[in-house]
C-alpha cells in the first residue's frame, strides 16, 4: 500500500491537467511505514524529457533524479534518514489509469512504485498505484490511500457525458 497526503495528490493531479494533452511526470520521495506500506513525504516535479510527440511517453529528467538521490544520501537531508525515492508518477492523457505497453517496456526497476493519473478531455479522473514484478514482466496494482479518502478521487467527471468521450 502507498499512502499519499491529499495535498500531494493534488499537486500530481494539477500537473497532469496542466500538461494535457502531453504527459507530466515526477518523482515520489518517502519512507517505508512497516513492511508492506510506504508513505509519500515529498513530490518532485520534472519536465517530461521524452522524445517525440510526448503524448504516450514520459521520461523523468535524469539530472533531477541524480540530484535528489545525492540529497537524500546526505545525513542532514530535508526529510531525515530512511527516506528514498519511492517511485514516480506520470499522466495518461485520454487513456485509463493503467500501465500501458510502453510503460511495461520501461519497467525494469522492481522496487519503484508507479502512480498513474488518467486525464480525460483535460480533467484528471483517477490515480492508481502499481508495482512491477521482480522479472519486470507485469504490473500489479496496489492500494493507494490518501489522508482524506472522502475526497478521492480528487475530482470526478461532472457527468456520464465526460466519461463517454
Ligand atoms: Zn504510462
Amino acid at each position: 500500500m502507498i499512502s499519499i497526503p491529499q495535498a500531494f495528490l493534488k499537486v500530481i493531479v494539477d500537473a497532469a491537467e496542466a500538461a494535457y494533452p502531453q504527459e507530466c511526470c515526477g518523482l515520489l520521495v518517502g519512507r517505508n511505514n512497516g513492511a508492506a506500506s510506504c508513505v509519500v513525504t515529498r513530490i518532485v516535479e520534472s519536465p517530461n524529457i521524452a522524445d517525440g510527440p510526448g503524448t504516450d511517453r514520459f521520461e523523468v529528467d535524469p539530472q533531477i533524479r541524480f540530484q535528489l538521490m545525492k540529497e537524500l544520501d546526505l545525513p542532514a537531508n530535508q526529510e531525515g534518514p530512511r527516506h528514498r525515492i519511492l517511485g514516480h508518477y506520470h499522466s495518461h492523457p485520454d487513456h485509463p489509469a493503467q500501465p500501458s505497453e510502453t510503460d511495461l517496456k520501461m519497467a525494469y526497476e522492481p522496487d519503484l512504485i508507479w502512480l498513474i493519473t488518467s486525464v480525460v478531455t483535460g480533467q484528471a479522473t483517477l490515480t492508481t498505484a502499481h508495482t512491477v514484478s521482480a522479472d519486470g514482466a507485469q504490473f500489479r496494482q496496489i492500494p493507494l490511500h490518501t489522508t482524506d479518502w472522502h475526497a478521492y478521487p480528487v475530482r470526478t467527471p461532472p457527468g456520464n457525458a465526460a466519461v463517454k468521450s
